[in-house]
């Protein structure tokens, strides 16, 4: 194989300190035209810094540079934990659109936290399925709606019903485990990792979409399975607004349910297997409809946890530049409307 560089080229040239040097003056002028830069660059930024009219709290990396810097040693150490925090945002990208739920999240248990910029989001949340007829209807719902929301399946539905597992994952939603048998008694280890890992294998081998969230069957989380799938790095996803339709009441109820608990980040349990779903098929247009006038938009629940995990992110980064701004932010009006 030929060495590319072989011939030796100008720039690989070794510096030569032995012949009659231009070294230190050419150096000498560098190191001077770079102060120069470094000292008119503080007093360029100083200027423009005042006239920049961008929200801090939508760019923490900006907001730590909104202030000029002391020192050539600052600005760098500023450059360095920039570059860190955009990389560990794009990590995140990556490890969202591989279907986990950001670092923050990984191995725990997600409760219900209202989002503290008021950001005027919904995770649509539809269990035990995939089933024939409901999950369809709901499917046929939410395309003509353009909402994506999180289905929490189980494992023998996913055997039962492949094909409808199928026409969740390739119609944009995310797909979580349930456990394998939606059973609430206590689990010995093996038989806990088992309703686990038998689950997301199927979920995978029949829709190719990766798993990395669990949800509780009832929301037990003592029997076993919440503490293996948290050991596995799974997020446990609870709830915020329980709908009850599982006891199938009137679709009005349904609707009312989510319309007086609704806040932004709310996560909305429902259900499109395990029994007789009309009420819910019935009430979901509505919700949606009236959830959408209130000027909600819907977000997969690992869209919501990086919402979550970007908020924490701005109130570690506004404690550590020691910013005078409040950590809970307050209420922005929603762009999409
Ligand atoms: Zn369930």
């Amino acid at each position: 194989m030929t060495w590319p560089f072989s011939k030796r080229s100008r720039a690989t040239r070794p510096l030569s300190f032995g012949r009659r040097s231009r070294f230190p003056v050419r150096w000498l002028l560098t190191a001077l035209a770079a102060c120069a830069l470094a000292i008119g660059g503080g007093y360029a930024w100083t200027a423009v810094s005042g006239s920049i009219s961008l929200n801090p709290l939508d760019n923490p990396a900006a907001a730590s540079q909104l202030a000029p810097p002391q020192s050539l040693g600052e600005a760098l150490d500023r450059s360095i934990k920039n570059f860190q925090q955009q990389v560990s945002a794009r990590e995140q990208d990556i490890v969202l659109a591989l279907g986990g739920p950001p670092q923050p999240f990984v191995g725990k248990l997600v409760r219900d936290q209202p989002l503290a910029s008021g950001e005027k989001v919904v995770a649509l949340t539809f269990d035990d399925g995939p089933a024939p007829i409901y999950t369809e209807k709901v499917l046929e719902i939410l395309k003509r709606e353009n909402v994506k929301a999180t289905f929490f399946m189980v494992g023998k539905m996913v055997q039962a019903f492949p094909a409808i597992g199928q026409r969740v994952a390739s119609e944009g939603h995310v797909l979580a485990n349930h456990s394998w048998s939606h059973r609430y008694h206590r689990f010995a280890p093996a038989a806990a990792a088992s309703e686990i890992n038998q689950t997301t294998n199927i979920i995978q081998a029949k829709t190719g979409q990766t798993v990395r969230l669990y949800r509780p069957p009832g929301g037990v989380l003592n029997n076993g399975m919440d503490t293996y799938a948290q050991s596995q790095g799974y997020a446990s996803i609870m709830w915020g607004t329980d709908t009850g339709d599982w006891r199938r009441p009137p679709a009005a109820t349904i609707v009312n349910r989510v319309m007086n608990t609704i806040h932004p980040g709310d996560i909305v349990l429902m259900h499109d297997g395990g029994g007789d779903r009309h009420n819910t098929v019935a009430a979901l247009p509505i919700m949606i409809s009236q959830l959408k006038a209130k000027g909600y938009r819907f977000v997969t629940i690992p869209e919501l946890l990086q919402l979550r995990a970007r908020e924490t992110q701005r109130s570690t980064a506004q404690a550590t530049t020691g910013s005078r701004q409040p950590t809970t932010v307050p209420a922005v009006a929603n762009p999409a409307g």
